[in-house]
């Protein structure tokens, strides 16, 4: 090792290599530096928009890890960036020139069925969550890509096929681990660290480096009712204002996304239909399978359908339902808004949309929220938008850097065109780089709050990479 010459928050230090030595022998994980094994791994996230090279990369085994690397960070105020899944497609969890925190090899899930809790490292992926809980027919509400990370999902705020039944992640967090910006381990729950608490529950990484999460758990499974239907998009004009109909009547255990995009090659498909605009009512339903069987009924006798393969799946698989067409390696940017209802005039600005997809992967998801998520009061938790009752995201993405221009414009094209129609409010986790305009409304009421308790925990704004929220 050399001296290190690493990014501050304001400008360059040296770092003298007695001291990165000393540290690398403290760690249990390893120092890794640009060219060493390791490096290229650590630093290449979900979103191939991101290349960053940081000028350090840590690849923490434990907290007494990560509190060497905050300490470093905090004396030397060196910028740095927390990694745990590495899915945010804003790409905060690199950055280029300062010290990455990368906690992807921290993984352990240890699920406690006689108190229906989980204890879950920051590395850990829904897959690895998904797969431990069910192990014994337990669940938590997590996102529908198996491949994303327990930590960022879950400090965003979190939700998917089972939210409407048990509520946000956030909602069966019971306790958090963190790194404060002084380099001091803390437990933050109801009782202790209340503020700390509230703030990680939905606040994003502003706060602290969480080494440790802690979820209540529910009873699903092993199987449940769920799938896909397949229209022709041709028939979107017809069949969404239906899909809004029922998802408004829906009961809580009936979750329903619609997706549209250019059907990919599935083997339930015609050959006819691949590569052609689809409108796709993906469904779960998280209860009883016979009631579930009388409640997709109605959704299930919409139009005619190209195919319709709702029937009982393995919970853990349904969860990795989308995976093959959310893989790592592409270029992606998204724009998102959360509607309170679905207007006949938002749907004939998201028709028009797809109808001129971009690339061959662009895709437009509306995700079916509320139930249990909007029976908590907004000042419960740092996550504000309680009353969105349907979250649009435009899945902008392409493999060729030379789409750039056209896939981006068709995402801010769409992101503009429906803003009208739209709540104002936006999820962070589904914010890309350009949004840091959006963070404050994205908080609505609860931003202040935030603001008072980052001056508190991160007065320096030691945690910057991330949708930042600036000490008050
Ligand atoms: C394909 C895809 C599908 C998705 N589907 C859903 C979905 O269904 N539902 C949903 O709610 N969201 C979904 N998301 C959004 C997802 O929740 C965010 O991208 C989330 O940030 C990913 O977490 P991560 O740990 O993988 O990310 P990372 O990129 O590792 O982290 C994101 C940021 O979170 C902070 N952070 C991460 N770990 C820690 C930590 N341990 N301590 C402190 N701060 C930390 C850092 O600021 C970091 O920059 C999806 C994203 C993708 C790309």
């Amino acid at each position: 090792m050399t001296d290190l010459t690493i990014r501050t928050l304001d400008a360059t230090r040296t770092i003298p290599e007695e001291i990165l030595s000393a540290l690398r022998r403290k760690m249990d994980g390893a120092l890794v530096l640009p060219g060493e094994e390791g490096y290229d791994a650590a630093r290449t996230i979900w979103n191939a928009m991101v290349d960053r090279r940081p000028a350090l990369v840590a690849r923490c085994m434990g907290a007494a890890d990560v509190i060497r690397m905050v300490k470093l960070a905090r004396d030397a105020k060196v910028l740095i960036a927390v990694r745990s899944g590495g899915h945010n497609i804003a790409g905060n969890a690199v950055c280029d020139g300062g010290l990455m925190i990368d906690l992807s090899l921290m993984k352990s899930v240890h699920v406690d069925p006689a108190s229906r809790t989980a204890r879950v490292e920051p590395g850990a992926t829904l897959a690895h969550f998904d797969r431990a809980a069910q192990a014994f027919g337990l669940m938590t509400p997590l996102g529908i890509n198996s491949t994303t990370g327990v930590a960022g999902l879950t400090l965003g705020g979190g939700f998917g096929w089972t939210t409407r039944k048990f509520g946000l992640t956030i909602d069966n967090l019971v306790s958090a681990d963190v790194i404060t910006a002084e380099g001091e381990l803390v437990q933050a729950n109801e009782k202790e660290h209340p503020d700390l608490f509230w703030a990680l529950r939905g606040g994003g990484g502003n706060f602290g480096v969480v080494t440790s999460f802690e979820f209540k758990l529910h009873s699903l499974g092993p199987e449940v009712l769920s799938g896909l239907v397949v229209h022709p998009l041709d028939e979107a004009a017809k069949l969404l204002p239906e899909f809004r109909r029922l998802a408004n009547e829906a009961p809580d255990e009936l979750t329903t996304w619609a997706v549209m995009r250019k059907a990919p090659p599935l083997p339930f498909l015609p050959a006819e239909w691949h590569g052609k605009e689809v409108l796709i009512f993906a469904a779960c339903y998280s209860g009883d399978m016979a009631e579930g069987e009388k409640a997709t009924r109605a959704l299930r006798a919409l139009g005619r359908p190209i195919a319709d393969v709702i029937s009982p799946h393995p919970f853990a698989g349904w969860q990795t339902a989308f995976d093959p067409l959310l893989t790592a390696g592409a270029r992606n940017y998204w724009k998102s808004h959360d509607f309170a209802d679905l207007s006949d005039a938002a749907i004939e600005v998201i028709l028009r949309a797809v109808r001129a997809l971009p690339s061959p992967e662009c895709e437009v998801f509306i995700a079916h929220v509320g139930g249990a998520m909007s029976r908590v009061a907004p000042e419960t938790a740092a996550w504000p938008n309680r009353n969105a009752h349907f979250v649009l995201n435009a899945h902008a993405r392409w493999r060729d850097k030379a789409d750039d221009g056209a896939c981006v414009a068709w995402a801010r094209g769409l992101f503009d065109a429906a803003a009208p129609f739209a709540m104002g409010s936006a999820y962070i986790n589904f914010m890309p780089e350009d949004e840091s305009d959006r963070v404050e409304t994205a908080y609505g009421a609860n931003y202040r709050r935030l603001a008072e308790i980052k001056r508190r925990y991160d007065p320096d704004n030691l945690f910057r990479m991330n949708q930042n929220i600036r000490p008050a």
